[in-house]
């Protein structure tokens, strides 16, 4: 089968592999209809994540259920279905808890050494463990394209806002409106948001947000702080949601939050480190919440309903559809900022 490895550093191709078997009985076999490029495929792609060359890359995909190991019970073949990139266990105490980004035997697909050594989804072929837990079957309605969002981006950005205690009425500010902030303006806005600003430095993402119904700040021509401070009275935000994962824009996100306000912090960090003021956090009494990566197995199903009810529409964001041979121009266009989300079609 074909799917798409790492070359070397910088580089991905598409090659023939070797198909997928049932490993484990609690296995299935998804045959991948649509797959998507994430922007953690690219700490892969740029060797800040290891991934061995020629080992199958990316987590998000929907697709048809080829088979079934025995113990598979819930899940059966022909069944559409969306793939969660946590695969968890769905046993451990934490999975009980409905924390299952947090389980014993936490994975991800295609994500290398660290993340469980499993085959990626960018492939037309992918093996899943623990089928039952780690794949949602897809209603009728609701298509592909929004499907795909349901494994990561959509719902993590739905759960982003979800925990940054938005109350009615509240001024959100997004800062980075790249795919989870885009969607987590929509979420902010179910959630009871009532002005949203959206903090970026690509005019082409800001467009997007704008067109969603937030305000734009390009942070390149102004400063963020004055920006929130002129759209609030001079308070600053209520709730900011920082949807980046880089030091700068922690520090963005807690410089535009108003005294008492939240900062969720739904962008994803490994090895940075900031100085920080404790006493001006502490006597601003600001409330910081650290989302972690997203449990999506207890959050799908609620992004899903607002999804069906079209009420969250994450497709304006997807840029590029190409088929998977073309995988290669999709990273590249992603990595250059050229495209704001890739869907592969095997
Ligand atoms: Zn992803
Ligand atoms: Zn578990």
């Amino acid at each position: 089968m074909r799917a798409v490895v790492l070359a070397d550093v910088g580089r991905v191709e598409v090659a023939d592999v070797p198909e997928p078997s049932i490993e484990e009985p609690d296995d299935a076999i998804l045959r991948v209809s649509t797959s998507a490029i994430c922007g953690s495929d690219l700490h892969f792609l740029h060797g800040k994540a290891p991934l061995d060359v020629g080992r199958t890359i990316g987590h998000e995909a929907v697709g048809i259920v080829e088979a079934v190991g025995p113990g598979v019970a819930r899940i059966s073949p022909a069944q559409r279905v969306v793939v969660s990139f946590v695969i968890a266990c769905g046993a451990c105490w934490f999975c009980r808890g409905g924390q299952t980004q947090l389980c014993e035997s936490s994975r991800n697909l295609g994500a290398g050494a660290f993340g469980g050594d499993l085959q990626g989804a960018q492939a037309e072929l992918v093996r899943v463990p623990h089928a039952d837990f780690n794949l949602l079957v897809v209603p009728d309605e609701l298509d592909d394209e929004l499907a795909v969002f349901l494994g990561d981006v959509g719902t993590t950005a739905y759960y982003g806002a979800a925990i940054a205690g938005i109350e009615q009425g509240d001024t959100v500010a997004v800062v980075g409106v790249g795919p989870v902030g885009f969607v987590a303006i929509h979420a902010a806005r179910l959630l009871g948001a009532g002005s949203l600003l959206a903090l970026d430095q690509e005019p082409g993402r800001l467009g997007l947000a704008e067109a969603a119904g937030a305000e734009p700040v390009n942070v390149t021509e102004r400063n963020p702080r004055t920006a929130v401070d002129e759209a609030t009275g001079g308070r600053g935000a209520d709730v900011v949601i920082e949807a980046v994962g880089h030091p700068e824009a922690f520090e963005t996100a807690v410089d535009v939050a108003r005294r008492g306000g939240t900062v969720a912090v739904v962008g994803m960090y490994a090895g940075e480190t900031i100085p920080m003021q404790l006493g001006v956090y502490w006597a601003r009494a600001l409330d910081i919440r650290f989302a972690g990566i997203c449990p999506v197995h207890a959050w799908w199903e609620r992004t899903l309903a607002e999804m069906a009810a079209g009420r969250l529409d994450p497709r304006p964001v997807i840029s590029h559809r190409l088929p998977l041979e073309k995988a290669p121009l999709g990273y590249e266009l992603f990595d250059a900022k050229e495209a704001s989300k890739v869907l592969l079609l095997p």
